[in-house]
């Protein structure tokens, strides 16, 4: 078998792959290199452009954003699978509303009562200190529940309490 192929090969004075270089050299070959650098090029400003879409999303640092984007503009396709392996997991949208969640939560915890004589932090339903033992709030003179100074009817029993309670000066919000 390869005896015959030499044997062909030799025989025939001409390239036996001059056919193919001629292909290679003509303009349906150049057409196609063309194409795929054309097709290259967009593939290649699609991954820059999408590795800047989605790091504009995710890097709140400016630095860092460049970094990214010339990372996709200089590696292209494989800067965008660099790319997508390091960045970061969650969007600075959803990053932000995390922080003020906890904010918010810090807020409330910070709001927690506390005693405006001996700064003891207090429950909200605590009528009394338990520290000093200083009134805190009243309770409805209806159910007894306890009673926030600004409330003008008693959320458990409904019966109207606002005026009918002294004001409570002694309870503050730190
Ligand atoms: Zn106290
Ligand atoms: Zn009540």
């Amino acid at each position: 078998m390869s005896h015959w192929i030499l044997a062909v090969a030799a025989s025939s004075d001409s390239n036996p792959f001059q056919s193919v270089l001629d292909f290679f050299k003509s303009p349906t070959w150049h057409f196609i290199t063309l194409m795929f650098y054309f097709l290259l090029a967009v593939l290649w400003i699609a991954c820059a452009y999408w590795v800047f879409k989605d790091a504009r999303r995710r890097v709140d640092d400016k630095v860092i954003l460049e970094v990214c984007v010339l990372t996709g503009i200089v590696f292209g396709p494989l800067g965008l699978i660099v790319y997508a392996i390091v960045r970061p997991p969650e969007l600075v949208a959803d990053r932000r509303e995390q922080e003020l969640e906890m904010q918010m939560m810090e807020q409330r915890l910070g709001e927690e009562s506390r005693c405006s004589f001996c700064k003891t932090p207090v429950r909200d339903d605590y009528l009394v200190c338990p520290t000093c033992g200083r009134r805190l709030r009243t309770t409805c003179a209806s159910c007894g529940k306890p009673i926030e100074p600004n409330w003008r009817v008693c959320p458990y029993c409904e019966t109207d309490v606002h005026g009918a309670m002294p004001p409570v000066s002694v309870y503050d919000r730190a």
